[in-house]
């Protein structure tokens, strides 16, 4: 049993739409808290978007999907884990960024996040659009590169935009392929589809050896079969998960800036989250919730319901004793 400070508020106390609403009812715990050392998996907002090369919006998403995640419970209905049970979750806040500067934003973000790491606690973040992810791995990387397992409808592998901008959100994994902090062969992409620019971003992957699997090999293959692949990719060395909502059809995720059609029903969606059991996650993050364009919010129910399966993933195995 997990630390009784550590438990999220119950509907049963208090109901569920009263009280300061951080991820998950959790208590909020600072970087600066001694309390953080006893802290397992920490939620992070990163409310930023600068790297957003169309319709902007998801720097509002960790706000929204704080709201909307104090729908979450404390068991997971289908596999029994109680994540708040097994390990010691906390909101630890936002990063504060710059929305003016993108270089002094992933400067803040990747500071946190060695703070972060320093006191052991896993990261699982909120964003943000999917730039977030680079400046989140050069701090877990640090040491050495990561395996990752990758949702999305987009490679996000593209060299540069606009005549040789090296950070958007289309660019953020060839930088952490460059810098080192993924290892290609460790990583698997899965749900790629939609119009392109042209072909480059996957001559890359195939350049360096990772895995891209297109939607119509998902749903030809099915969940189980094609996150069987994945865990295979991985192995159990160092992983990170990054889950880009946009992976989601846009008739369950319509809440994002580039959407595409074709994609995996909200019940493929947690259940490829489900089939990460055994990766050894060393963080995790879901990005792109943009509520600007998320009229009745479900897509942000959405992301947040993902963000509770990242949590009992992460906890599955993990027995606290105090
Ligand atoms: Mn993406
Ligand atoms: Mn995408």
């Amino acid at each position: 049993m997990s630390d009784p400070f550590f438990q999220p508020v119950s509907g049963f106390d208090l109901p569920r739409y009263a009280g300061v609403p951080t991820f998950m009812r959790l208590p909020h715990v600072g970087l600066d808290d001694a309390r953080l050392a006893k802290v397992d998996v920490g939620l992070i907002g990163v409310p930023w978007d600068s790297g957003t090369t169309n319709r902007p919006g998801p720097r509002h998403g960790p706000r929204q999907l704080r709201d909307m995640s104090t729908m979450m419970r404390a068991e997971n209905g289908a596999t029994g884990i109680r994540p708040f049970e097994a390990m010691n979750c906390a909101d630890l806040g936002d990063v504060p960024p710059n929305p003016a500067d993108i270089q002094d934003s992933m400067s803040r973000i990747t500071a946190f996040y060695h703070k972060v790491r320093a006191a052991g606690v896993r990261p699982l973040t909120a964003g943000g659009d999917h730039l977030t992810s680079l400046p989140v791995l050069r701090a877990l990387a640090a040491d050495s590169p990561l395996g990752m397992v990758h949702f999305d409808s987009h490679t996000d592998l593209f060299h540069s935009y606009f005549g040789g901008t090296m950070y958007t959100h289309g660019t953020p994994f060839r930088r952490a392929v460059e810098e080192g902090l993924l290892d290609p062969k460790r990583v698997v992409q899965i749900g790629i589809r939609g119009s392109t620019y042209d072909r480059e971003d996957r001559e890359f992957a195939k350049f360096v050896g990772i895995r891209v699997i297109p939607i119509e090999e998902f749903h030809a293959r099915g969940v189980e079969e094609v996150m069987s692949e994945a865990r295979d990719i991985v192995g159990t060395a160092p992983t990170y998960i990054s889950y880009d909502i946009d992976f989601i059809d846009p008739a369950f995720a319509p809440g994002t800036g580039t959407p595409e059609i074709g994609g995996p029903t909200s019940f493929q969606a947690i259940k490829v989250v489900r089939e990460l059991g055994g990766c050894h996650i060393v963080g995790a993050d879901l990005v792109e919730v943009s509520p600007p364009f998320d009229a009745s919010g479900g897509t942000a129910y959405l992301g947040a319901t993902i963000l509770f399966e990242l949590l009992c993933v992460m906890a599955g195995g993990m027995v606290r004793s105090s």
